[in-house]
């Protein structure tokens, strides 16, 4: 299906897409039964039946199923539609690493630019952590088993370098609103007893953040929506919106609020440069022996990431893989997205590289592989906003922070939407300006050379042994606005 529709005010906006159904788009998604991916369930949109909405929210990833979530919470009453382009979970909802991570999106240094108070970001942060529980109480309360568990956070350093950044990482959370008895600094000996690995050099270990398999809280959440009659409309593209409408299927369908929650998908229909696709690729080990998790000693099965430049993040699955994942494949010209997520080999090989330096001198299989398109504002902060004149809202620029925050982004559109005072608006997302990216073929350049930069600097950083981060990180840093 093609559609092609002008845009006259930038409350408009259009798209050309197509249609299909795919359950390859992850380890996640593929490892559970059909039904329980594609459920018997699915609503067929019928423009003749379903002509108006009190709430029409685009795009089924996560931040959709939550926000709809919370507003069927506060109005059982209310009718309210999700149109989905491909199925529940196809975007990066259905392909993350499965993080709820204690990580507030967005860069603290970007946001006091903007005039954002260090007490607001404080907030952010103690919502961001409070996030993880709010999570789990409504998975206990919904009975949506998604193997949570919350088993911390262990931040790895491999080279002096990076142990140094712990330090200042451990100093700058403390400031932005980690309590002091939160984050612990680890010495090379103390690191060790939770990984054992001589390429570990120091750690930071965070008291919060759990690991989910995100399609199964996907899933659950439409499955919970579902029985409380909101409409889940799949393989169902919005191609344009606006003020009380969205155009699905060729049929106007009226709205009084209309939220759009496509992430990295948003560019193709908004059209304004203020959020691109930026992949990030998965791999998944087949599952791996008792003999292992007590060689490397990763038994309190907390989450795992490094401080590389170019770094991976990992977690421990109820099934006993490595979910690993990292930043091959950044970025596609012209900002297409990631597709059905198939991986390049060449990217492929690089994560089990890395993933083989973390954990050496242990073979260790491949089970699967795919990659995603994360939402990147060129600030990387993110934005929550509802137009009290049009009541047409937008949230996105989670990047690769998104599980936790998509809840809390969630419940702060309910307020909006409800007309709720609410403190959530001190959050710094709140109506966040986010400046545009550069035209092509600038923009694919720039992100390009920053992982190159990164890529290097990380050799540097290895290849010298020495405790100073190198002067060519922080080039690439500011080409790419993360400085
Ligand atoms: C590989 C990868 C690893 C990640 N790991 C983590 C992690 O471990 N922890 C973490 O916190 N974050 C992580 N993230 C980020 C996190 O997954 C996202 O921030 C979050 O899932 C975004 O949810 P969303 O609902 O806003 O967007 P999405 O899940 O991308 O959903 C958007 C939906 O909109 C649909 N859509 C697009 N256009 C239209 C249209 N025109 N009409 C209707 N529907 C449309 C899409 O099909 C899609 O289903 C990762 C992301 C990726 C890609």
């Amino acid at each position: 299906m093609t559609y092609a529709f002008k845009t006259n005010t930038n409350l408009f906006y259009s798209l050309k897409t197509k249609t299909m159904s795919h359950n390859n788009i992850s380890f996640w998604v593929k490892s559970l039964p059909e039904h329980t991916a594609f459920n018997a369930n699915a609503q067929t949109f019928d423009a003749q039946v379903h002509q108006h909405f009190d709430v029409v929210i685009i795009g089924a990833g996560f931040t959709g199923l939550w926000l709809a979530y919370y507003l069927n919470q506060a109005q059982p009453h209310w009718n309210i539609a999700i149109f989905e382009a491909q199925q529940v979970a196809y975007g990066a909802s259905g392909r993350n690493g499965g993080w709820l991570s204690p990580h507030m999106p967005g860069i603290v240094s970007k946001m006091l630019k903007a005039g954002i108070s260090q007490e607001n970001i404080v907030f952010f942060q103690q919502q961001v952590t409070a996030t993880i529980a709010e999570v789990r109480q409504v998975c206990q309360k919904e009975n949506i088993d998604c193997d949570l568990h919350e088993g911390g956070l262990l931040t790895i350093a491999m080279n002096p370098a990076q142990a140094t950044r712990l330090h200042k990482l451990k100093q700058h959370d403390h400031q932005f609103g980690y309590p002091q008895d939160e984050i612990e600094y680890l010495n090379q000996t103390q690191a060790q007893t939770h990984l054992n690995s001589n390429n570990v050099k120091a750690a930071l270990l965070f008291k919060h953040g759990a690991r989910i398999q995100p399609a199964k809280l996907a899933f659950g959440l439409r499955d919970c929506l579902r029985t409380r009659g909101v409409k889940i409309f799949e393989n169902s593209p919005v191609t344009a919106f606006g003020k009380q409408h969205v155009q699905v299927q060729g049929q106007k369908v009226s709205a009084n609020y209309v939220v759009s929650c496509t992430e990295g998908y948003s560019d193709a229909l908004l059209k304004n440069r203020k959020i691109i696709p930026v992949n990030s690729s998965i791999i998944t080990t087949e599952v791996l022996p008792e003999a292992f998790w007590q060689r490397f000693g990763w038994t309190q099965k907390y989450l795992l990431n490094d401080q590389s430049h170019q770094f991976f993040y990992a977690q421990r699955t109820r099934d006993d893989r490595i979910v690993f994942g990292g930043r091959g494949a950044p970025y596609q010209f012209n900002s297409v997205d990631a597709g059905h997520g198939h991986l390049d080999n060449a990217t492929i090989a690089q994560l089990q590289h890395k993933l083989a330096a973390v954990f050496p001198e242990y073979p260790i299989a491949i089970a699967h592989a795919w990659k995603g398109s994360l939402g990147v504002t060129r600030d990387w902060c993110a934005s929550v906003s509802l137009s009290p004149n049009t009541q047409v809202g937008h949230v996105y620029g989670f990047a690769g922070h998104g599980v936790a925050g998509t809840n809390l982004a969630a419940r702060h559109m309910a307020t909006k939407v409800l007309q709720q005072q609410s403190e959530l608006e001190r959050l710094p997302w709140n109506n966040f300006q986010n400046p545009t990216w550069e035209t092509e073929p600038f923009r694919w350049i720039g992100i390009h050379s920053m992982y190159r930069m990164l890529g290097w600097a990380d050799q540097i950083e290895y290849r010298k042994q020495q405790p100073q981060t190198t002067a060519l990180a922080s080039i690439a840093y500011k080409i790419c606005g993360l400085n």
